[in-house]
């Protein structure tokens, strides 16, 4: 398995060629309005190939979405759904969203998918006030014997909205790997509902789904939302779809993070969302490796909620972007794309192994999706440290909470990695145990530095030499792996 077939499935040197000429010429046209563009589009590329990229919700996507994504799509208005726009001329939009919706439905088998949102974030608000349309709004408007929501008087409506504004949601905690999106206060969602949380179980650091069950129960959530951003072990959708049965809540499930493996069939049967939620939820630039966007996947039950996205959430679609999804989730179909998803998996164990053989502690021990989040505790370390060492070293990761968390959400106590940028460029399991090598010596060798009261939370003292070693050390491995090889600007 080389890089190439990774990076540009199904095609080789040519593909690179071409994609040089395309991106050369952009260049080329960029420079004459604005220079400076065109010099930090080059920087960045420079930059992230040489960088030992372990952010777990970041990927490169193909040049083939990324080109995709720079047409004059991007200047049509296309509010409305596929063959219902409120804007004219929308015939190749409506090719390009029908031919989104229809891969992301091949991929997940899903009976309905909703290419319109713009991000995560947007999938998620489109995917509650679906729910709560569903759920909420159209019974409420039977029992008002009104057709539509204009024909509500004002006391009515605003009954409605109270009620609309008085639902239970229920999500994973945000120390024990949940999003802000499911219910937390910053968030407009914690605005929206009165929200509980469920944690993971305190000793094994794995979710315990009789205690999830008893949460349930108790509080009778209207939305239970599975799903997270840093738990690294597997989730039983079919148990938990069991738990939203009985108490009549629907079950959604935001696989932002996961849904490459799951398009790449490594979480299937009871780990794969699709068949037991009601509506999932997803962005298509993480492990799915597509355009930054998002995705809404739902049973018919709700499909005719998330086709009214927008007005509801959403404005004009960003067209250009959807072209692109189309494209990634085209790739995605593909048997390399299975090779990919399970390398990813492979080499989060391998990630995995190499730090518990190096005696560094791992929240829950181990991994079995595509993530792993160390606990830097046992370095003397707070997550804050640990990540601007690593960076010092040429290590990109991000400082995440870790349950029950000594330092807070700002310092935090945990490091997070995920496998899907390096796997991308062809890392394999021998790449990532030197790779855990490497971050154990940054880390050995980094000292809290002294504060007022104590050992300081943010400055840190990296002994002479590891730096530079480590960087050296990282650089081999990625000229070993390059980034879009063949790509020369
Ligand atoms: C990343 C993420 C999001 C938000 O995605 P954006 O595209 O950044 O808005 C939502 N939910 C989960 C679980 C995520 O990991």
């Amino acid at each position: 398995m080389t890089a190439e077939s990774l990076t540009t499935p199904g095609q080789g040197a040519e593909y690179a060629d071409t994609a040089s000429e395309a991106y050369r010429a952009a260049l080329r046209v960029i420079e004459s309005v604005e220079p400076r563009i065109a010099e930090a589009t080059r920087k960045e590329l420079d930059d992230q190939r040489h960088s030992l990229k372990l952010i777990a919700s970041e990927n490169y996507a193909s040049p083939a979405a990324l080109l995709t994504m720079g047409t004059w799509f991007s200047d049509k208005y296309a509010e409305g759904t596929i063959g219902h726009r409120f804007y004219a001329a929308c015939q190749n939009v409506d090719t390009v969203e029908a031919l989104a919706a229809e891969h992301a439905r091949e991929l997940f088998g899903a009976p309905y998918a909703y290419a319109q949102p713009h991000s995560g974030i947007d999938a998620n608000l489109v995917a509650y006030w679906a729910i709560l349309a569903t759920r909420v709004e159209t019974p409420g408007l039977a029992e008002f014997g009104a057709k539509h929501i204009n024909d509500l008087s004002e006391a009515d409506w605003e009954a409605l909205r109270a009620k609309l504004g008085n639902q239970r949601l229920m999500g994973m905690s945000l120390d024990t790997g949940g999003h802000l999106t499911h219910g937390f206060r910053p968030n407009i969602s914690g605005k929206m509902f009165h929200q509980r949380q469920y944690g993971t179980n305190p000793q094994t650091g794995f979710i315990d789904y009789d205690a999830v069950a008893a949460a349930v129960r108790e509080f009778k959530p209207l939305i239970l939302v599975a799903g997270y951003s840093a738990y690294p072990r597997r989730v039983n959708f079919a148990k938990m779809r069991e738990i939203a049965d009985e108490v009549g809540a629907t079950f959604m499930v935001d696989m932002a993070h996961f849904a490459g493996l799951v398009a790449g069939k490594v979480f299937t049967g009871d780990e794969d969302p699709v068949p037991h939620a009601h509506v999932v939820t997803t962005t298509t630039h993480k492990s799915l490796r597509g355009p930054r966007g998002g995705l809404v996947l739902a049973t018919e039950e709700y499909a005719p909620a998330v086709d009214k996205g927008c007005p509801m959430v959403l404005g004009g679609p960003l067209s250009h972007v959807m072209a692109a999804k189309a494209v990634a989730l085209a790739e995605a179909r593909r048997p390399e794309f299975r090779t990919y998803a399970q390398a990813v998996a492979d080499n989060a164990q391998s990630l995995a192994d190499g730090f518990v053989k190096r005696d560094a502690a791992l929240v829950t021990g181990g991994t079995d999706n595509h993530l792993v989040l160390l606990d830097v505790t046992s370095f003397g370390l707070t997550g804050r440290q640990a990540e601007s060492a690593l960076l010092d070293s040429g290590i990109v990761t991000n400082r995440n909470a870790i349950p029950a968390d000594p330092n807070g959400a700002w310092y935090t106590s945990g490091i997070r990695f995920g496998t899907p940028a390096l796997t991308t460029r062809g890392f394999g399991a021998d790449d990532f145990d030197r790779v855990a090598e490497l971050v154990v010596e940054v880390l050995k060798n980094t000292q809290p530095a002294a504060g007022p009261n104590g050992p300081s939370k943010a400055k840190y003292t990296l002994a002479d030499g590891t730096a530079d070693r480590v960087r050296s050390a990282a650089a081999e491995l990625l000229e070993a792996n390059p980034l879009y090889p063949g790509l020369t600007l």
